[in-house]
């Protein structure tokens, strides 16, 4: 086949975007060499995106121990990998039908590190924490959602920092730091390149500096807290009586975990230690479980309400938390590669989609 046939023709007989594929063919990446996949997963696409998708497992599974196991246990996990045109993030991790998808727009050192962060969903996936938004009540709600996009950060940045030591190419890490400067804000990134060893060896330290940074992107907190929880609180918003036992009774709000066990569940290295094992207690600082005074006013309408249909007792668990003030979004800084409204509103529709997951 013709490297321009190879790069349009499809695997299976899902629908397909031509133009989501144009973003991997010959015309835009240049050609891919055919080897074999490191690791066995299921890649679904043109024969041109399946070398495209080799070229970024072996890129991980070849110079990044902690990438490679992650990626390992999403293939054990049985998750397939395909690219899929996502308007307004560079990946998603879709826990029903088992599939990651990468954003074929992005280039590869950023895909480097997304395929990483959404592989360690399915790990955590597989770590037994419940991916539907609303099974606990609202202050673990907020803690552990935050925590998981805090902890796959921290896999993503590991992974790009032992790469740029194996390889002496900093690409997916300078991709990383330029969207995500929070989270690499605090870590000593020296110009003398540190050997891989030295760089594994660190892992603990990376990891519990990436995570601590995630929450100091507010508007990336204020954009999950809204999505993730105040969006669903406000969903009985103008639904009658039986709209609203529905609502119920799809978002529970029930059981608690405290700080400790989140972070015990959530922040895992490979050896089932914790890389916050020596500040387990980190998620009381108020700029981790701090909530804003919209999603606790939309919490008091929604357990009010839900208390007089019902008589379930109101959930109490968010009363004492600190207040984070307003949601308002400060951007000074670049999530994607996108203008600050068209990223804001991308990323609040990618959540608000997603519905109770
Ligand atoms: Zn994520």
């Amino acid at each position: 086949m013709s490297v321009l046939a190879e790069a349009f023709s499809h695997s299976d007989n899902r629908s397909f975007s031509l133009l989501s594929r144009l973003f991997s063919s010959p015309i835009v990446r240049g050609t891919y060499k055919d080897e074999k996949p490191e690791i066995q997963m299921n890649f679904v696409g043109s024969k041109t995106e399946q070398k495209r998708l080799t070229h970024l497992v072996n890129t991980i599974a070849r110079h990044s121990p902690t990438g490679r196991k992650v990626l390992e246990d999403a293939a054990k996990a049985g998750y397939s990998v395909d690219f899929e045109l996502l308007a307004d993030s560079c990946g998603c991790c879709n826990k029903e039908n088992k599939r990651i998808s990468l954003n074929p727009c992005m280039n590869d050192a950023k895909l480097t590190t997304t395929f990483t962060h959404e592989s360690r969903h399915a790990q955590q996936d597989m770590r037994g924490i419940n991916a539907y938004f609303c099974s606990y009540d609202v202050a673990t709600e907020l803690r552990l959602r935050r925590a998981k996009e805090a902890d796959a950060q921290a896999v993503a940045l590991q992974t790009a920092l032992e790469i740029r030591a194996s390889t002496h190419d900093g690409a997916a890490l300078r991709e990383f730091k330029k969207a995500y400067p929070e989270i690499v804000a605090e870590l000593p990134l020296t110009t003398t390149e540190k050997t891989l060893e030295n760089v594994v060896a660190d892992r603990n330290r990376n990891m519990t500096v990436a995570f601590n940074g995630w929450f100091d992107q507010q508007a990336m907190v204020s954009a999950y807290e809204t999505g993730y929880l105040k969006a669903h609180l406000e969903s009985i918003s103008g639904k009658d009586e039986t709209e609203q036992l529905h609502i119920f009774a799809e978002r529970p709000f029930r059981g608690h975990l405290d700080s400790v066990q989140i972070v015990e569940r959530v922040c895992q290295t490979e050896n089932g230690k914790c890389y916050m094992e020596a500040d387990k207690h980190a998620l009381n600082n108020p700029k981790m479980c701090g909530i804003a005074f919209e999603t606790k006013e939309a919490a008091d309408v929604f357990f009010a309400r839900r208390e007089r249909l019902t008589g379930q007792p109101r959930d109490k668990s968010y009363q004492e938390l600190p207040s984070r003030g307003s949601l308002t979004f400060t951007p000074n800084y670049a999530y994607f590669d996108m203008p600050y409204d068209v990223k804001k509103a991308a990323i609040l529709n990618k959540i608000l989609s997603q519905k109770s997951r």
